[in-house]
């Protein structure tokens, strides 16, 4: 293995100050509270920045304390959540708030045993809320900051390795500050975030006259990073069937991807999809419901963890409201409320837009 020149180390001083004149201003910079920290750090995972900020606003105004969000029902929470994937994330926030009522009375806690009692925190998380909400010398290590550090040591390591994330999160322990550790770590996610990004503009860097990687002209060619996740390619029919004004849906199964959202009732098909008459032969089949055609709706692609889905939809009329195990007939006012898997959403939006349903 080779272990990166660990002599050096990062200037805080001219980070930090790079960061104050630099910084974005965002919503959950402006005097956040330990429990503003917790939600956009949660909500910045596998999100961008531009993506995350109406969310968070929104979620803010509804969940403004750590109370109001541990009362709320779990549909409501996914609701708010509803578009912005990894929904894992809204339910883990929602049971960790509980615990934190219970258990610690309503305060986010600020020790690490105390923060690894609530769902969903890992060392990443707990990082950031130890250095940002609580001034406490912890290294705060997601995917911009390995970048950054890989560069900056010269690390040759393959970054995806768990041994890499291993040295990579000491060498940054022994890098923080005591003084102002969060302003810190908030300045090197910054500076992964913004300018040692994929392709680095080494020249507007506050690092570049210590960077290992500019020095050795290795700036392009790290990190190192191991084969790229593969995705597996899904394709499904989906019957949106309509009955007296009302859907045709089900609820996600506990411990299922989707758990807790709603989806239309589909069937897992070949590339070349099914025809429309052979999908109401399923329909019939499985439910023992008579449908009619309306229409074949547009495809929607969508993404969840390491699957991509294409979307088949078809439109169905049925004249009898039967009840179908495991799924729900709902009216108008009942979906508004309720929070959909973002591909089965789009389908939605698109009958309400079209003025379908
Ligand atoms: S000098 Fe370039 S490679 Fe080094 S940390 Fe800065 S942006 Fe990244």
């Amino acid at each position: 293995m080779v272990l990166p020149n660990v002599m050096q180390k990062i200037d805080s001083h001219k980070l930090i100050h790079w960061f104050q004149s630099a910084k974005r201003d965002l919503p959950w910079r402006r005097n956040p509270t330990p429990y503003q920290i917790w939600i956009s750090e949660v909500m910045l995972q596998q999100t961008q920045v531009a993506v995350v900020v109406p969310y968070y606003e929104r979620w803010l105004k509804r969940f403004p304390t750590v109370h109001d969000l541990a009362e709320a029902p779990i549909n409501e929470v996914l609701k708010l959540w509803e578009g912005l994937g990894y929904y894992s994330r809204a339910r883990h926030l929602h049971a960790g708030a509980q615990t934190i009522v219970e258990r610690f009375n309503g305060e986010i806690p600020s020790t690490p045993d105390q923060l690894k009692l609530i769902k969903g925190l890992g060392p990443y998380t707990i990082g950031a809320i130890l250095s940002l909400a609580f001034q406490k010398q912890a290294a705060a290590v997601d995917g911009n900051v390995m970048r950054v550090l890989a560069r900056f040591f010269a690390y040759r390591e393959d970054i995806s390795k768990s041994s890499s994330i291993k040295i990579l999160r000491q060498i940054a322990e022994e890098n923080v500050p005591q003084n102002d550790p969060g302003a810190f770590n908030e300045a090197l996610i910054e500076l992964g975030a913004t300018i040692c990004t994929r392709t680095p503009q080494c020249q507007k860097c506050p690092l570049r006259s210590n960077c290992a990687a500019l020095a050795q002209e290795l700036e392009h060619e790290l990190p190192i990073k191991g084969k790229s996740v593969s995705y597996q390619q899904l394709f499904r029919s989906v019957a949106v069937v309509i009955s007296q004004n009302r859907l045709l849906v089900k609820k996600g199964e506990k411990g299922s991807i989707m758990t807790d959202l709603y989806e239309f009732p589909y069937f897992e098909v070949e590339a070349s999809g099914i025809t429309t008459t052979a999908l109401a032969g399923l329909l019939k089949k499985n439910f023992n419901l008579a449908t009619r055609e309306v229409a074949s709706l547009p495809e929607f692609e969508h993404a969840f963890t390491r699957f991509r889905v294409k979307l088949l939809p078809v439109l169905y009329h049925s004249t009898q409201i039967k009840p179908v195990a495991g799924y729900e007939w709902l009216g108008r006012e009942e979906v508004a409320k309720l929070p959909f898997s973002s591909g089965h959403r789009r389908i939605l939006h698109h009958l309400q837009k079209e003025q379908l349903w």
